[in-house]
């Protein structure tokens, strides 16, 4: 496990069982997120476009190969967008006045209070604690409110499948990775650091660290910090978000508040921002070599420093969802006895009548 692509801390999993961990949404009903939840950064200014990330989900979600092969860049010629066989897609930019073309990864957002979810009335949507948002197929009935619903249009559906089509998306590697304490596929996968996965609060904390260490290399906004109310993957950028056709519209109202009226409050970190804008002050004025040294290290040891600990809170999220998974079996087992028991009694009984 790449654990230099961890990061949190912020305080403790407060993770129960996984069972016992998850909210449902069914229409009308909308969450207040999990701010104690896990979250990934992406970085455009650290993304080479090489499309591993792309590779890496494939094989964790045993989807079919494309047609071409990952190694073809030529596919980044094309704008594209997630499909029921590719939760993930990285596309090019060319963006005026810059030298390099600019790349943007494109998932499920795993909304702090997710559209989708609102949008399903059979509830087959959950958030999960651990910030990813989920899909139960046994329950959909293809009704496709959550496409609709979806202000990133990610949910895809399963269009050539004549029985039993799904809703397809990034579940954030939930059941294949994360339960099990491991990082997400395509943040396993990257060669760089584009990906970093980390508890959000601590992700968000990297994220104003790199912005106000690098005030000229990175737009001053974080991508999914309050849009639609928060999202659990959050991207920084060194190009204004629109020019990576990023909706920069969309407000911080969390798209559940248009159905069920309630609105949860506006992160506090707003009150941070004359702080943050300070420091952007006065570290821009800070040009000389052992100045850079030192910013460069600052943002290592920030990651650094943190990393393990991230590490360890998921550990400890894999032990206690393990322990509650065997108290589940002892139980079933138990129950299983008494009613072998019980039907034994029953037969004595009834061969002594
Ligand atoms: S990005 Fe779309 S599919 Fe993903 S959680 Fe948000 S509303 Fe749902
Ligand atoms: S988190 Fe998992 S499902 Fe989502 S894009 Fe990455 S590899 Fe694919
Ligand atoms: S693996 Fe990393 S560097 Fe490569 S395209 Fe994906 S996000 Fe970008």
């Amino acid at each position: 496990m790449h654990r230099r692509k961890f990061l949190g801390l912020m305080g403790a999993a407060g993770a129960g069982s996984v069972a016992a961990s998850t909210a449902r949404a069914a229409g009308g009903k909308h969450f207040e997120g999990y701010p104690d939840s896990f979250a990934v950064l992406f970085d455009s200014t650290e993304c080479i476009g090489c499309r591993e990330c792309e590779r890496a989900c494939n094989e964790v979600n045993n989807l079919d190969q494309p047609e071409r092969p990952f190694d073809d860049l030529s596919v980044l010629e094309t704008k594209r967008r997630t499909t029921s066989n590719a939760y993930t897609v990285v596309n090019k930019y060319d963006v005026p006045d810059q030298s390099a073309p600019v790349y943007r990864k494109i998932q499920c957002n795993h909304c702090m209070e997710p559209a989708c979810a609102s949008a399903c009335f059979v509830g087959a949507f959950t958030k999960t604690e651990l910030g990813a948002v989920t899909y139960d197929p046994s329950v959909c009935v293809g009704c496709r409110y959550c496409m609709i619903a979806c202000p990133f249009h990610i949910p895809a559906y399963e269009y050539d499948k004549v029985l039993e089509p799904r809703i397809m998306k990034c579940t954030m590697c939930y059941e294949t990775r994360l339960i099990k304490g491991e990082l997400p596929g395509c943040v396993d996968a990257c060669p760089k650091e584009a990906l970093v996965f980390g508890k959000r609060e601590q992700v968000l904390q990297l994220a104003r660290r790199k912005l106000q260490t690098y005030p000229d290399r990175y737009e001053q906004h974080i991508y999914g910090e309050t849009e639609m109310g928060g999202t659990n993957w959050l991207y920084i950028s060194g190009t204004p978000f629109e020019s990576l056709d990023m909706n920069t519209e969309l407000g911080d109202t969390p798209a559940p508040k248009f159905t069920s009226g309630a609105l949860k409050l506006v992160p506090g970190v707003v009150a941070l921002w004359p702080l943050l804008l300070g420091g952007i002050y006065a570290v821009s004025r800070r040009k000389d070599k052992i100045a850079e040294q030192e910013r460069q290290q600052s943002v290592e040891d920030a990651v650094a420093e943190t990393k393990e600990q991230a590490r360890k809170e998921l550990e400890e999220f894999k032990e206690k969802a393990e322990r509650d998974r065997k108290k589940e079996v002892d139980k079933a087992v138990k129950k299983a006895k008494e009613e072998l028991e019980a039907e034994r009694k029953d037969e004595q009984g009834g061969s002594d009548e």
